[in-house]
């Protein structure tokens, strides 16, 4: 996989800009920057709270479907252009936003949607009930030596929605040993974000489909999940994503079976704030990070990209954001663009 854009270690003078960028976050889009960047002969640091750089690509992504060895050599050419990785670094957390953007001459913020939305039914606090997100994270940092134990598995696992972070979560409980996995998906799978392919390999897998359902309950018995309550689920009237709206029909409860439940219903965007702070950074509804056609945020001189800008996408798609966004910062850092205020 290429990160480097426009160059190739040795052809370039690190820092013969003098200006300096720091990059949040390591993953696709934070590391196209980096490359574009480094290529243009700027200093870069790339900050990222993991213990290796590559985001979802490493952490997330289903590894049969992005081998890790193609992340790490794109990873291992940045460094040979001279780009240094600030890794186990949470800003908001150990270093602080306002430092940073006092310490640099421009900064991008691409640190994607790291946390599940979660479900508020009855029995969400019982043990054995997980975002499928942290616990897919967890089984990377365990798969690839950062654990000692990987999360913890049972015989019947339920996974809970219809995108790649549900289908991800439904191989990696097969790949832990569960026997029977169930995914449950509220619409049909013509509506899945996954896509109809993607539950036909599931159900290859020996995965157990079940469309046309919602979690009302987690049902446990000394604080630990046992079954989930379901009801059934029709189409009714398009929602404000265009797809019909799935709504109950009452009397149709019944129950599935369950030692762990991964709940993969959605994910937030994680813009590296303090808590209670925002930094003069605008968010839009949605949480993500506000910009201009440029990238420029609120606040001057940070620019946003990837997913915790745009929202959960694909690797391509943060790929071109985070390459957009390294143009703007060098037009801004030439003095070709300014700072408009919003
Ligand atoms: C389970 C799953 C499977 C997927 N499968 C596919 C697929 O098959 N194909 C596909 O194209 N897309 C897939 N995607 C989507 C794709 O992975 C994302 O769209 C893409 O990785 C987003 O890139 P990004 O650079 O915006 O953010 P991310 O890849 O999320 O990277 C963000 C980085 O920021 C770091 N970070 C976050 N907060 C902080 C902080 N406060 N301080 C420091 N660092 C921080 C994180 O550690 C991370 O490294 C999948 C997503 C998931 C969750």
């Amino acid at each position: 996989m290429r990160f480097v854009i426009g160059c190739k270690p040795g052809e370039v003078e690190l820092g013969s800009k003098g200006h300096h960028v720091a990059v949040i976050g390591a993953g696709p889009a934070g590391l196209a920057a980096a490359g574009y960047l480094a290529c243009r002969g700027y200093n870069v640091e790339v900050y990222d709270m993991m213990p290796e750089p590559g985001g979802l690509m490493m952490f997330g992504v289903y590894d049969k479907r992005l081998p890790r060895e193609n992340v790490r050599r794109g990873v291992e050419e940045l460094r040979s252009l001279g780009i240094v990785f600030k890794l186990r670094v949470k800003v908001g957390e150990d270093v602080d936003l306002e430092d940073l953007i006092s310490s640099y001459d421009a900064i991008l913020i691409a640190t994607g949607t790291w946390a599940t939305r979660r479900l508020k039914i009855p029995g969400s606090k019982l043990e054995g009930v997980y975002g499928a997100q942290e616990y897919i994270v967890d089984y990377y940092l365990w798969k690839l030596g950062y654990r000692d134990q990987p999360p913890p598995i049972g015989d019947r696992v339920v996974v809970v929605g219809g995108g790649l972070t549900a289908v991800d979560a439904c191989y990696i409980a097969l790949d832990l040993g569960a026997t029977e996995v169930h995914l449950v998906y509220r619409r049909t799978r013509r509506e899945a974000p996954a896509g109809t392919r993607e539950f036909q390999e599931l159900e290859k897998r020996g995965v157990t489909i079940h469309e046309l359902v919602a979690p009302v309950e987690y049902v446990g018995v000394e604080g630990k999940v046992k079954a989930v309550k379901l009801v059934k689920m029709r189409l009714g009237e398009p929602d404000e994503s265009g797809r019909p709206k799935p709504v109950p029909v009452p009397g149709t409860e019944h129950m599935l079976e369950a030692d762990i439940v991964l709940e993969a219903v959605g994910l937030r965007p994680t813009p590296p704030f303090k808590e209670g702070r925002d930094y003069g950074i605008k968010l839009n509804p949605d949480e993500t990070i506000y910009t201009d056609e440029c990238y420029r945020t609120t606040r001057e001189p940070v620019f946003a990209a990837g997913d915790v800008k745009h929202g959960p996408s694909l690797i391509g798609h943060a790929l071109r954001s985070g390459y957009e966004a390294a143009k703007c910062i060098e037009a801004y850092l030439e003095g070709r663009i300014g700072w408009t205020t919003h």
